[in-house]
């Protein structure tokens, strides 16, 4: 299958070119040429297969056609060597526990999927070293950290801002060492993703060394993500509860719901979709006005949501032709405030027992003040409430226990490279790096 660049000024690309290069030559994002709906009987059937089983089926639409068979089939199965439950916190709304990774976040999905094929397309090429470049507001950087861990011929290079990202976050990336290189960069997080951008777009660094990202803009990060939602739809048919089904989703930079959204033009029953923000309302107020309007991000408790340009927006604009109508016919917006989203934790837990962490508390609320008669409503719990620990138990008032997988990485020693947010540093930085 071949893809597009969203800006259309690109040559189309195959698959292993999106791959390695993340970012079309005119900055578009990739798109797949095609969408393959999914026949009835796969939905018909849905709640008897497997996770596994039922994220292959969805991956070969995609992959099918560049991956053979066996070797997509490992890739899918070692990538989701985790469940992702749908777990019932009231009546009517349901929590994808999205956290039973290695890094407790949905971006591991992604991550572990993206490290699989990357390495996949590197051997059958005989290819030598590959750099993965990638800005994180906490999650992404874990994740990709992790998927990539050990991975032979491929170097990873995580840029994250100083003092944005919570203790926990941090040393998931910065005490692994290897092939992981951490980059504290004095700056926001969108200071991190114009450095990636700068870097993909800059020739001689691109001479000197093979670039490629990780971040949701790439096509093997972001479709992959889609498998969850299949998999959440299964759940909810078993338990007769999917007739009227709205997913909310708690966004920064769009990739994870946009992967829903592909998932809806593949003939995924669901009825709606709400995207749940913090304070940083970009998406939110589009779907208000009709126009987009980046600004710079805001600091929030939910801090893998402080997007103010969220990328993944050109894809869904891609996907509906550019209609606001259409858009708004698929999707509705939230938008919260930390003193709201604090409140929301402190009401799931009394009211129920369920412990949100900020972002999902976003999508629980979204659910709790828009259902309407009849639906049922899955929001995704998108990382473990102890990745926020802080934050949480302040909240609270509580000390949440931190799973041991959690636990491990906070004894390792922080390791990270200081950086200012000048492009020209952090090239002479990367010219430095001896490549083979
Ligand atoms: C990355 C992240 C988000 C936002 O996801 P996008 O795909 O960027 O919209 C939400 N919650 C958590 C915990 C995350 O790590």
């Amino acid at each position: 299958m071949n893809y597009y660049s969203t800006n259309r000024k690109a040559p189309i690309a195959t698959l292993e070119k999106a791959v390695v290069k993340g970012l079309a030559e005119d900055k578009g994002l990739y798109m797949p040429e095609r969408i393959k709906a999914l026949p009835q009987e796969f939905f018909d059937n849905i709640e008897n297969l497997s996770f596994q089983e039922i994220a292959y089926t969805v991956a070969d639409a995609f992959f099918g056609e560049d991956v053979d068979a066996e070797s997509l089939k490992k890739i899918v199965y070692d990538t989701l060597a985790f469940d992702c439950p749908c777990v019932k916190v009231t009546d009517n709304i349901y929590s994808l526990e999205l956290f039973h990774g290695p890094t407790l976040a949905f971006k591991d999905v992604g991550a572990r999927f993206m490290a699989r094929l990357l390495q996949y397309f590197l051997k059958k090429e005989g290819k030598k070293q590959v750099n993965v470049l990638v800005a994180t507001s906490g999650d992404t950087g874990s994740a990709v950290a992790n998927g990539f861990l050990g991975v032979d011929g491929i170097h990873v290079y995580v840029l994250y801002p100083k003092g944005k990202v919570s203790p926990i976050q941090e040393c998931q990336f910065t005490t692994l060492g290897q092939n992981i290189t951490a980059i504290e960069v004095d700056g926001v997080f969108d200071d991190c993703q114009a450095l990636v951008k700068n870097a993909f777009m800059d020739a001689e660094l691109n001479e000197h060394m093979a670039l490629t990202s990780a971040n949701s803009i790439n096509v093997a990060r972001f479709l992959p993500q889609s498998f969850y939602y299949f998999y959440a739809y299964a759940q909810m048919k078993k338990i007769g509860m999917a007739d009227e089904l709205v997913v909310c989703v708690p966004s920064g930079n769009f990739g994870n719901i946009c992967s829903a959204l592909f998932g809806k033009k593949m003939g995924l029953p669901i009825k709606r979709f709400i995207a749940a923000n913090n304070a940083n309302d970009i998406f939110y107020k589009y779907l208000q006005t009709g126009k987009y309007e980046p600004k710079p991000s805001v600091q929030t408790i939910a801090n893998a949501m402080d997007v103010g340009d969220p990328s993944n927006f050109a894809r869904i604009y891609d996907l509906y032709g550019k209609d606001h109508a259409a858009i708004c016919a698929d999707i509705s917006g939230a938008t919260y405030t930390d003193e709201q989203i604090a409140e929301t934790i402190c009401e799931v837990k009394a009211g129920t027992g369920y412990t949100c962490d900020p972002h999902g508390a976003c999508g629980y609320r979204a659910l709790q003040e828009g259902l309407k008669a009849g639906e049922v409503g899955v929001f995704l719990e998108t990382a473990h409430p102890a990745k926020f620990k802080d934050t949480v138990d302040r909240i609270l008032n509580d000390d949440i226990e931190i799973p041991a997988k959690l636990q491990a990485f906070m004894q390792g020693k922080k390791q990270s490279v200081p950086m200012t947010k000048d492009f020209e540093r952090f090239k002479e930085f990367l010219l430095a790096v001896p490549n083979p």
